[in-house]
């Protein structure tokens, strides 16, 4: 049964006979993990499907054993806020082919960037212990002030007939379909 949250127009991707797998990884920054969250739905309907062509070399929301090595394409959610974050994603950018940035927080920084407006009025004491105890940067930044970015899923959470067209995209040129 289709999942009802998600639009009826993702149609299935056919396999052309298979040599390898496209190796993805799905990241998660500062923000709401909406996007991750629309991605397992998706799984409900494409999992047999996305399979045969997809291995899933690092996604944290469907197992512990991941790895970051060799990943083809690596998808990103969230605004980077941290320089430990900005470490991270460094990583991943190193060891990806590709970068897609998935989501508003990614592609523009907001809403997570929305505290580079805060004024010293905005920052109650509540505000000031999460600043005080966490290893926050002065900026909260989209992706691509921060590595370079290959392709954007826009919307506030990813819009999922985009990201379906852009996973066939680079299904197509791994020569998978
Ligand atoms: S873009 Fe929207 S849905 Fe995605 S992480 Fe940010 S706030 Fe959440």
């Amino acid at each position: 049964m289709p999942n009802s949250l998600l639009p009826d127009n993702t149609e299935k991707i056919t396999s052309l006979a298979a040599p390898k797998k496209m190796a993805i990884g799905w990241f998660s920054f500062t923000c709401c993990e909406d996007s991750t969250i629309l991605f397992t739905e998706l799984l409900n309907d494409h999992y047999d499907e996305w399979t045969k062509l997809v291995e899933f070399r690092h996604v944290k929301a469907l197992k512990t054993n991941n790895t970051l090595e060799g990943l083809d394409v690596a998808f990103v959610e969230g605004a980077i806020s941290s320089e430990s974050q900005e470490k991270e994603v460094k990583e991943i950018r190193a060891n990806a082919k590709y970068v897609v940035a998935i989501g508003a927080c990614a592609c523009t920084g907001l809403p997570s960037a929305s505290r580079n407006e805060f004024t010293s009025e905005n920052i109650s004491q509540r505000i000031q212990w999460y600043f005080d105890n966490f290893d926050y940067s002065k900026n909260v930044r989209k992706l691509s002030d921060v590595i370079t970015v290959d392709d954007k899923v826009e919307g506030c959470p990813m819009g999922v007939v985009a990201f379906i067209e852009l996973l066939k995209k680079y299904l197509k040129i791994y020569n998978l379909i």
